[in-house]
């Protein structure tokens, strides 16, 4: 019998092949997305998940805070103090060896000639203080807020305290430069920084300035954007990502700004200070509100109300010690999805269930580790949330075409093990089975049950003159138009008869709820009518197909197929011996 190949592949081949391109579809998907939109807020909370895992950073020991706490508002009374005071913190810091002093507030307005005049004089006195300047939003654009000019005039340095929180409310970079009517200026803690370094200020980026308030993006490297003139890196936007050392109770000293006021009273009056001078000596002294209900606080990676002058503070400690945190550029971002991706594939498709489930989850873990270990080690902020957003995607394309493959591979498996490869009819092993239920369920129904069984003529002689080849596609044919002769469909769906094949030339096909007349003159002569008028080509050709049938119909005593079928095969034989192309049934026997 010819077993014809209806498959040029083997399928679990196939399967492999159909899961690799639906992985890769599935991997393409994900790149579309990072590159286009991606899940900015999502990244960011693996980033401040990071962050808070890090713990402290070593901070630099020129950082000292002077807080304006509780206690001192409580000492000295309402905000605003009258100037005088910072005039006198002033005075003490310079006499104390403060290397730079920084008032996170701005004199804008003026105030008593008294303390203007003191203030003014302490500044003089002491060139290196800072002071902020601040981009406020107007009717119109935007307009810088600065302190009074004979205070900047004596400032050591001028520099923006702008925040620009993320789209989720958390503060997590800051602007460089900032440009607004015709005016830049750098970030205050830039030129603290720069100053304490004794360097230059890198110059801002040519192109003007990116405006105040419409810096938002999505986070990446900076390949995506303008090319970095900085020597610090910034993402794609042109920002720089803050270096969190720390919690803000934890990090820089700090010192109440009451003490030191008390303390320089405390010497001028013969009495020892409350803090040591020395701890001020060269260092960066940064001044600011902190007073629950009077600072401006900011929601950070790592709490959820910080000062604002701690931003400064966690700026200079980058730029004195080097540490920066460097986003990925979004080119590293993709490539490594792409990798992930593949690994993924390799571990997916070939396995099942739990060992791909494994695989994946251990890729998964594996991916976090490196990213925080890189982000630990050398600063460097890259993608977790779609590298484990894509794992999560393939394996389920992975589990559901497994799914769906293995259903259409079962169904193929009981093909091949049903139907013959020539003529798609059933095989005699099943077959047989078929037709021993069929003929419990007549005996339980009191049904009547008839078998046919059909052998070609002279097919010898086919197969001799025109070619084992052309034998085969008359067998194909023949078997066709027995099929569409007796593929009647009950409304239920199934059907009243099955075809198989018996042997060589031969078939059979049973008939339910079919009496031996029926099955004679109905269903075996319509069989026989269509082979004889079928048209059979071979090269151009016609040949003349006849087939010769026998019928028989399920006795009482009858427990197996094999007597029902002796009994068809003595029919046919009948109608061999009788001339061929005609039908027989087993009651011309008896006669
Ligand atoms: P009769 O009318 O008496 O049935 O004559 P016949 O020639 O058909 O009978 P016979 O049993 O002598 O020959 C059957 C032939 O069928 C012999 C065998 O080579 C051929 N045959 C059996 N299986 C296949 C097949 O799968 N393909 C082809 N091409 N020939 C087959
Ligand atoms: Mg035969
Ligand atoms: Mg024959």
């Amino acid at each position: 019998m010819g077993q014809a190949p209806r498959q040029a592949l083997p399928l679990s081949k196939r399967a492999l092949l159909l899961q690799f391109g639906l992985g890769l579809l599935v991997i393409a998907a994900h790149l579309c997305w990072l590159t286009s939109s991606g899940l900015p807020r999502v990244e960011h909370l693996v980033l401040d998940t990071f962050f808070r895992q890090r713990g402290a950073l070593p901070t630099h020991p020129a950082i000292v805070y002077i807080e304006i706490a509780e206690d001192s508002l409580q000492a000295i009374g309402r905000w605003p103090w009258p100037r005088h005071y910072h005039a006198v913190m002033a005075a003490l810091l310079k006499e104390w060896g403060a290397r730079a002093v920084v008032f996170d507030m701005l004199f804008s307005e003026p105030s008593t000639d008294f303390d203007d005049g003191a203030l003014r004089e302490a500044l003089q006195q002491f060139p290196s203080v800072y002071l902020p300047v601040v981009l406020e939003p107007q009717a119109e654009g935007a307009a810088w807020i600065r302190s009074l000019s004979v205070f900047e005039e004596a400032a050591r340095g001028v520099g923006h305290i702008n925040i620009t929180p993320d789209a989720d409310g958390a503060l997590r970079r800051i602007q460089p430069y900032l440009t607004e009517g015709g005016r830049t200026y750098p970030h205050l803690s830039l030129r603290i920084a720069y100053d304490y370094l004794g360097q230059p200020l890198p110059p801002p980026a040519t192109e003007a300035g990116t405006p105040a308030g419409g810096r938002r993006g999505s986070p990446g490297g900076a390949a995506g954007g303008k090319p970095n003139t900085m020597p610090f890196p910034l993402d794609a936007d042109g920002n720089l990502l803050i270096n969190w050392s720390g919690r803000w109770a934890q990090t820089f000293a700090h010192y109440s700004y009451v003490d030191l006021l008390k303390s320089f009273e405390a010497m001028r009056g013969g009495r020892p200070p409350l803090v040591r001078p020395e701890a001020f000596k060269d260092k960066i002294c940064l001044i600011g509100l902190t007073a629950t209900g009077h600072a401006d606080t900011k929601v950070t990676p790592l709490e959820p109300a910080y000062p604002a002058v701690g931003i400064h503070a966690n700026v200079i400690n980058s730029l004195l010690t080097n540490r920066f945190i460097t986003p990925a550029s979004r080119r590293t971002n993709a490539l490594c999805l792409i990798g992930i991706g593949l690994l993924a594939l390799l571990g997916f498709v070939p396995f099942r269930r739990i060992t791909s489930l494994t695989a994946g989850a251990a890729l998964g873990l594996a991916w976090v580790v490196i990213a925080y270990t890189l982000f630990v080690r050398q600063g460097l902020w890259l993608y977790v949330a779609h590298p484990l957003l894509l794992l999560l995607s393939l394996f389920l394309a992975a589990a559901i075409s497994a799914v769906a493959i293995g259903a259409r591979e079962q169904a193929r498996l009981f093909q091949l093990a049903t139907r013959d490869g020539l003529t798609e009819l059933y095989l005699m092993r099943h077959f047989r089975g078929i037709l021993l239920q069929a003929m419990q369920e007549a005996r339980q129904r009191s049904e009547p049950l008839s078998v046919i069984l059909m052998d070609v003529d002279h097919f010898k002689r086919i197969n001799d003159t025109y070619g084992h080849q052309a034998g085969d596609q008359i067998l194909k044919r023949t078997a066709q138009v027995i099929q569409s002769c007796v593929r009647t469909k009950r409304p239920n769906g199934q059907t009243d008869e099955a075809a198989a094949r018996y042997g060589g030339e031969e078939f059979i096909v049973l008939l339910r709820n079919c009496t031996l007349d029926n099955a004679a003159s109905k269903v075996a002569e319509r069989i026989r009518a269509a082979v004889e008028q079928a048209t059979f080509q071979w090269n151009q050709t016609t040949i003349p197909v006849t087939i010769s049938l026998g019928v028989s119909t399920l006795r009482p005593s009858d427990q197996e197929p094999d007597p029902l079928i002796r009994r068809a095969d003595q029919a046919l034989y009948h109608a061999k011996a009788n001339g061929r192309n005609r039908v027989s049934t087993e009651s011309t026997l008896v006669g």
